[in-house]
């Protein structure tokens, strides 16, 4: 040890166990000539340096530099100038099974260029081997049982390493140190075929995935599990194996998600920008809407201008796209409103026939978890579905109280976990309408209780009196005696896109999505709020819109438009023709014609008026259109506000007039669906101005379901920014329900929130 040597300490918070961290370390401190300990303590990884002051500069700086790419560093405390120990070697100490243990899980991590050059690799003893991992890549969140992170805790238990394996698992040096899920075609799992009416087969392996890849190469329908459940593929240009998945799927019309051989062929189809490969190519693997080029080969993938494309994450779907078709539609399998099927077992609850073959695998999935979507816009990753490779690495949040625990709302369902400045937010759970979802939420809840040892003291939950979400924290709350503070649903997105911009003190959420429940009982969903975490008002909303029939009117848009052509003053039957005049007689009556103030409700509705819509098949379709129908234009309609005790709304009656004089007269429909979004743009520019005005608040976040409109963000964020505003939408968790759990969570842990109506929230 030189003379002038010094002793740190290092602490270090976050996503530092099994991700490869440990050796990681070990080499640094060889390569810089360092001596000393370290070791996994509750709360990440515990080092004690020794060597010269630069030697230790260098090392610090590599830690937050050159960590494994999975690592997530949360902070790190160094202490200097302790007394030596005189330590001669480095090495790892034992990790004392402390108490408490509350480090964090890694997200499943697609395969890695290592293991994927060993898989193509004749000379390799993993060569084809479909479950090949390391350190840097593989299966975590969706195979862990139970802490700490162990092979024994995790569904590769049943599979005892062979010697080589061991050897590797035991070996600093190798890229296999630790990592828990490793195995090879020796010890570790392998494929399973099942076909109609024949018994499963395992062996040979190499025939199983051959059969399977011809299966797909003559238009079949193979059934294909992988690391968060089971898909269903077909090539993606075998026009009725589309069709036959559409009828067995019961999806008419929504997108299904590709998965391509690699980025480059994505390219061939659809416009790659350097940002979206470096998306399409990242550890979390995610779906990525990307503009189809002109000559988009695939018929019936999708009905808009975006395609989702994914690459191959596990080794499985490497050799199943390595020849033959260079792209597979790849739709998670599951019953409708169902979520995702993950056990071999379940295979037999797809329609019969829907699937030709089945490749499965004897490695269980111990928590289904669905492929991420996600867009990419200013160069930053815009989640829609935050699942499969983002769940559950924390969102940092600024939250020092006790944890909570927020149950979301009931569409796209989630459950968020905060305490000491992180959030825990769960993987997309699907709509909370059935036992099955709703037992798969709850069972995620206990899980993530566990494995992060959390015991929440506070709850939270939506507003909405009949959802299934509300009724378990009212149950949970009253059964373990701990406060209950419901959220209204608008004010939850708006929280949550602060929380993750870290915002402190007021701000402008424009809020906009389908449907979520007012302070007054009716139905919200174009607003305009002002405050902060724990005090908000309403100071602007769009004009309410009957909707005829209730439910009916969201799942038939053509409803929503003949209400708002009344409403303007015009006659639905000429655009509706003679069926609408039941709903005119509805209408007139008001019997069972709620009032939403919902955009989402604003733009089926404007869809359906021009004719891109009459019955909805999915959740959001009508926008979807529209935003799809709509070209470059600077056409705007009149933009009218109204002010009704305090609250300024926007009246889009004069727009539905002057845009059905242009329906009349011949303009394009691609010309009056721009010039919808531009005033909703303007509109929102000027309420937003209003807005600053009274309260002198110019920061703007923008949360709900209808951000997920390109051209609207494109066209809205620059013009708040002209208008002088600092403009905060998400980057880390969804803009649509799934993300507003957060925002609960949030809410619940400074004290619940406070309801001012009207503006008055903005001036204290
Ligand atoms: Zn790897
Ligand atoms: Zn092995
Ligand atoms: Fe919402």
């Amino acid at each position: 040890m030189p003379a002038a040597a010094e002793h740190v300490h290092i602490q270090i918070r976050g996503i530092v166990q099994g991700v490869g961290f440990r050796p990681f370390v070990h080499r640094k401190a060889e390569e810089l000539g360092l001596t000393g300990r370290i070791r996994n303590t509750s709360l990440g990884v515990e080092l004690e340096m020794e060597g010269s002051p630069a030697a230790l500069d260098s090392f610090i700086a590599a830690l937050r530099t050159d960590a494994p790419r999975m690592a997530v560093i949360a902070s790190m405390q160094c202490t200097r100038g302790s007394a030596l120990q005189g330590y001669t070697d480095f090495r790892i100490a034992d990790s004392a099974a402390l108490a408490g243990e509350r480090t964090l899980i890694s997200p499943d991590i697609g395969i890695c260029d290592n293991c994927r050059r060993e898989l193509f690799d004749q000379g390799d003893r993993r060569w084809r081997y479909p479950f090949v991992n390391c350190t840097d890549c593989g299966p975590r969140f969706t195979i862990i049982r139970d802490l700490p992170y162990d092979r024994k805790n995790t569904t590769m238990a049943g599979f005892a390493m062979c010697p080589d394996c061991l050897e590797e698992y035991q070996d600093i040096r190798s890229r296999r140190y630790h990592a828990q899920p490793d195995c090879c075609a020796v010890c570790g799992p392998r494929l399973l075929l099942r076909t109609a009416g024949e018994t499963d087969t395992q062996t040979p392996q190499d025939q199983i995935l051959e059969r399977v890849k011809q299966d797909l190469k003559n238009g079949r329908i193979a059934a294909v599990k992988g690391l968060g459940g089971i898909h269903l593929a077909c090539r993606a240009d075998a026009r009725d194996a589309v069709a036959r998945l559409r009828r067995g799927k019961n999806r008419e019309n929504r997108p299904f998600a590709l998965m391509c051989r690699d980025a480059d062929t994505a390219a061939r189809y659809c416009e790659v920008s350097p940002e979206e490969r470096r998306v399409l190519e990242s550890p979390a693997r995610p779906i990525v809407l990307l503009r189809k080029k002109e000559d988009f080969p695939f018929a019936g993938i999708s009905d808009n201008r975006y395609a989702g494309i994914m690459l191959p994450y596990t080794p499985l779907h490497c050799l199943l796209l390595e020849d033959g078709p260079d792209t597979l539609v790849m739709t998670s399998a599951n019953l409708p409103d169902l979520p995702i099927l993950y056990r071999n077992e379940e295979i037999r609850k797809l329609p019969a026939g829907l699937a030709d073959c089945a490749l499965l695998h004897d490695r269980p999935i111990e928590a289904p978890c669905d492929d991420s979507l996600v867009w990419v816009f200013e160069g930053s990753i815009i989640p829609v579905r935050r699942s499969r490779g983002y769940v559950p690495a924390p969102v940092r949040v600024a939250h020092d109280g006790c944890e909570v625990l927020a149950l979301g709302a009931e569409q796209k369902g989630s459950f968020c976990f905060i305490r000491d400045g992180i959030a825990l937010m769960s993987q997309h759970i699907g709509d909370l309408k059935n036992m099955e979802t709703m037992d798969l939420f709850t069972s995620q809840i206990r899980r993530f209780e566990r494995l992060f040892d959390l015991h929440p003291q506070v709850l939270s939950c939506d507003l909405h009196p009949d959802y299934l979400s509300a009724a378990y924290a009212v149950e949970r709350a009253e059964a373990e005696q701990i406060p209950l503070f419901p959220v209204q649903h608008h004010h939850a997105h708006m929280a949550a896109c602060m929380a993750e911009n870290a915002i402190e003190g007021d701000c402008i959420g424009i809020v906009w999505d389908g449907t979520g429940y007012g302070t007054d009982g009716s139905l919200w969903g174009g607003e305009f709020l002002t405050g902060g975490y724990t005090r908000y008002g309403r100071s602007g909303s769009l004009r309410q819109i009957p909707l005829p029939g209730g439910e009916q009117a969201i799942r038939q848009p053509w409803r929503v438009g003949a209400a708002m052509l009344l409403e303007a003053g015009l006659e639905p039957e000429e655009f509706f023709g003679q069926e609408s005049r039941s709903v005119k007689m509805l209408l007139q009556t008001g019997l069972n014609c709620p009032l939403s103030s919902g955009a989402g409700r604003l733009f089926d509705g404007f869809s359906a008026v021009c004719g891109l819509i009459r019955g909805a098949t999915y959740e959001g379709e009508g926008a979807v259109l529209l935003e799809a129908a709509a070209g470059e234009s600077s056409r705007v309609y009149p933009v009218i506000f109204q002010e009704n005790s305090g609250l300024l709304t926007f009246d889009w009656r004069d727009m539905m007039r002057m845009a059905a004089a242009d329906l009349r007269s011949g303009v394009p429909v691609s010309e009056v669906t721009a010039g919808f979004m531009n005033t909703l743009a303007e509109m929102a520019v000027q309420m937003c101005g209003r807005i600053r005005l009274q309260s002198g608040l110019s920061r703007v976040v923008l949360s709900g379901g209808t951000f997920q409109n390109r051209y609207l963000m494109e066209h809205l964020v620059p013009a708040l920014r002209n208008a002088g505003f600092s403009v905060f939408y998400h980057t880390q968790v969804p803009a649509v329900d799934q993300g507003l759990s957060l925002g609960q969570a949030m809410i619940a842990g400074r004290g619940g929130e406070e309801y001012v109506p009207c503006s008055a929230a903005a001036d204290n």
